[in-house]
């Protein structure tokens, strides 16, 4: 049997990782749960899965959930806050970390996973992003293996070769091509981009995502986010890393290699097969996704990204140009501009702009330490706002 620990597990990415460990009971145990503030949804996984520990990054969620278990399963120990979150991701019973948290928030119970040398099935990519360096090398130090669960770098993941070991020129690997779906906004007339709606940005044509997300592919710098993600790790220089919009999502990453092949992986857009085939690795398992018909999609796009439409997609891959801090305030003012969105208080139009001003009025600094790293995001979360208020009619 295997523990997990699913750091996240009421979001989209923790749902989904529950269904395939419902296909497999006999393969997986979690042993720990984890949310936010959504105690109804870990109160019923709770009673469903019967894990070691739940916790509740919010205190006052956790005692509500301390309540709701308190007759119906004792036995589970309940935690809460950012400590609860780290020490589950390390403790002893675990074997695998799904570190599906959404944000920064899940930097540090991932980077304990890893200091721990877990098995980290990495979701959260704005970890990576925020942390770079410093978490590529506690994976190295602590033994602990980094497998993607993003669905193009699970991907290239897939079309490297089994014994890859970090060096794109030994594999003999030229270039990643990184496939987008472009979002709902692709074929949108530009001037009525700045008058979309949260509802519109976080209706994805493909995939059923968190809202986070779901604006990110809207703006693009989810791909952008992507490009840094496959950078670290695949140890790829920026300009080896191609976006390649692809509406239909059937396409999810490609490796083109010295000789002219190019392989790629493909199936239906259901974030379970990348689930799964982490989970699984290096065997495969059922995942209950819809068998691929090529016939029923019949044809396949490819295009360039418009740098009008998508600007987020410059300003990330000049935030990884520049290195050090710069990712990390990227990353942060993306959150916070996301959130004013998602809360009506700046238009879709304006996350860019409010990124562009942060990496703009924020000194980037070298990102070596955890401390390092955390003021940096700090400081860009208090610019970003800063920002969002002056752009307020
Ligand atoms: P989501 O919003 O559906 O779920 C987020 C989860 O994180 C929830 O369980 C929530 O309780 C938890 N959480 C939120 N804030 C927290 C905090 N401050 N402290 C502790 N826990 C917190 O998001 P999602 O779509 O599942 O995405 C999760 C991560 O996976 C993101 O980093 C996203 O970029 C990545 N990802 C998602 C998909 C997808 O298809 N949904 C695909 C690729 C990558
Ligand atoms: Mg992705």
């Amino acid at each position: 049997m295997t523990g997990i620990t699913i750091l996240g597990s009421t979001g989209s990415i923790g749902l989904s990782t529950l269904d395939v460990m419902s296909r497999h009971r006999d393969l997986f145990e979690p042993v720990a749960l984890t949310a936010n503030t959504n105690v109804e949804e870990l109160l019923r996984q709770c009673l469903e899965w019967r894990p070691k520990y739940a916790v509740m990054a919010d205190p006052d969620s956790a005692s509500r959930l301390r309540d709701g278990l308190r007759r119906e399963a004792p036995g589970i120990r309940i935690m809460s806050g950012p400590e609860g979150l780290q020490e589950v991701a390390g403790c002893a019973e675990t074997d695998y970390v799904m570190a599906a948290i959404v944000g920064a928030a899940g930097l540090l119970p991932t980077l304990a996973a890893a200091r721990a040398g877990k098995r980290v099935l990495l979701a959260n990519k704005e970890a990576l992003v925020m942390s770079g360096r410093l978490f590529m090398d506690a994976v190295k130090q602590n033994g602990a293996r980094l497998l993607p669960i993003d669905s193009e770098h699970n991907a290239i993941f897939q079309c490297l070769p089994p014994d890859f070991d970090g060096s794109m020129e030994r594999a003999g690997v030229t270039r990643i091509m990184l496939t987008a779906s472009g979002g709902p906004f692709r074929t949108r007339r530009l001037q009525e981009l700045r008058d979309v709606t949260a509802a519109e940005a976080c209706a994805h044509p493909n995939w059923d995502m968190g809202r986070k997300i779901s604006v990110d592919s809207a703006t693009m710098m989810n791909k952008g986010l992507e490009v840094i993600e496959a950078c670290w790790l695949f140890d790829a220089g920026a300009d080896n890393v191609e976006v390649v919009i692809h509406p239909e999502s059937i396409v999810h990453s490609l490796v083109e290699y010295s000789d002219g092949s190019v392989l790629a992986q493909l199936g239906n857009p259901d974030m379970r097969t990348p689930i799964a085939h982490a989970m699984a690795w290096p065997r495969r398992i059922e995942a209950g996704v819809k068998k691929l018909s090529l016939f029923d999609i019949s044809k396949l796009n490819f295009e360039k990204p418009d740098p009008d439409r998508f600007p987020c997609l410059g300003l990330a891959r000049e935030a990884l140009t520049e290195g050090g801090t710069a990712t990390t305030i990227l990353n942060a003012a993306n959150e916070v501009a996301v959130g004013e969105f998602l809360g009506s208080g700046i238009r879709f139009t304006e996350i860019a702009e409010v990124v562009k001003r942060t990496l703009d009025g924020v000194s980037v600094q070298p990102a070596g330490t955890l401390e390092q790293i955390l003021n940096a995001d700090q400081r860009a979360r208090d610019h970003a706002r800063e920002q969002c208020r002056r752009l307020q009619p």
